[in-house]
């Protein structure tokens, strides 16, 4: 049985002060309803100049909240200016880490090789990596919904052995910040496509245990078609990660 995972990937907003007000009223609200976290997997992902404040507050609070990296250095030290390694995101007891998403590959020229290298970092340092895949409205239109996801994941999780812990976000990019998700049945067919993949490479056992995300202009409104499909384990969520409320009300998808 795999636990759901709402994860809200903050991209470039909310400063550390803002983040600490953020995740202190998320906890209180999600306290007030009674969240289960067990049932329900709930992680945010700020700016890496953020991470020690939240760190500070979900140990001192013991919060039942889960954060993580939005990118990860493929090198474990060195003369790589501006990057930062997965060694120092393990000593801020970050859980996740994203890596691929599609505004890396596409603003940072990030490869599916980085891609891989990334996530052997993450898996060395023991952070679980969030690998997002996805195809743009042109692949759509020339090699269908599967190809290009399923090409990006197969070559993400080379030499990866059975039983290790990721996660996988299908995120079309056409669905990303554009207020067109895409339907639940179109990510139930890419998340089954993308768990074959997983099954092939690295066993049933691990197949059966790994999450499989949405990603692409998630919302309250939308969130529970999602969920109801067997090959949809949670949600990557951008825009509607961002209020507090709205966030709140994802993560509470069932009531
Ligand atoms: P939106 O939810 O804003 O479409 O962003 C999705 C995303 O890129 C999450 O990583």
């Amino acid at each position: 049985k795999r636990t759901p995972l709402i994860a809200g990937n903050w991209k470039m907003n909310l400063d550390h002060l803002q983040a600490i007000a953020f995740v202190q009223k998320l906890a209180w609200s999600l306290e007030d309803a009674k969240h289960s976290f067990d049932d329900v997997e709930v992680a945010v992902f700020p700016p890496f100049t953020d991470l020690r404040s939240v760190q500070t507050l979900v140990a001192a609070d013991k919060l039942g909240l889960a954060y993580g990296g939005q990118d990860i250095s493929e090198y474990d030290s060195g003369a790589y200016t501006g990057e930062i390694s997965g060694q120092f995101l393990a000593q801020l007891d970050t859980k996740f880490v994203i890596i691929g998403h599609s505004e890396r590959r596409t603003l940072h020229g990030e490869t599916d090789e980085v891609v891989a290298a990334k996530t052997k970092a993450a898996v060395k340092h023991g952070i679980v990596p969030i690998i997002c895949v996805g195809e743009t409205a042109d692949d759509l239109e020339k090699h269908g919904q599967s190809a290009v996801p399923v090409a990006q994941l197969t070559a993400a999780i080379e030499g990866l052995k059975a039983g290790v812990d990721i996660v996988v976000a299908y995120e079309p990019v056409w669905a990303i910040g554009s207020g067109q998700a895409a339907t639940p049945e179109q990510a139930e067919t890419v998340g089954a496509a993308l768990r074959a993949v997983l099954a092939e490479k690295l066993g049933a056992d691990t197949a059966a245990a790994t999450r499989i995300l949405y990603g692409g202009s998630v919302k309250s409104g939308n969130i529970a078609g999602f969920m109801r499909e067997p090959n949809v384990d949670g949600a990557l969520v951008g825009g509607a990660s961002l209020d507090v409320t709205e966030f709140a009300a994802i993560v509470r998808y069932q009531k």
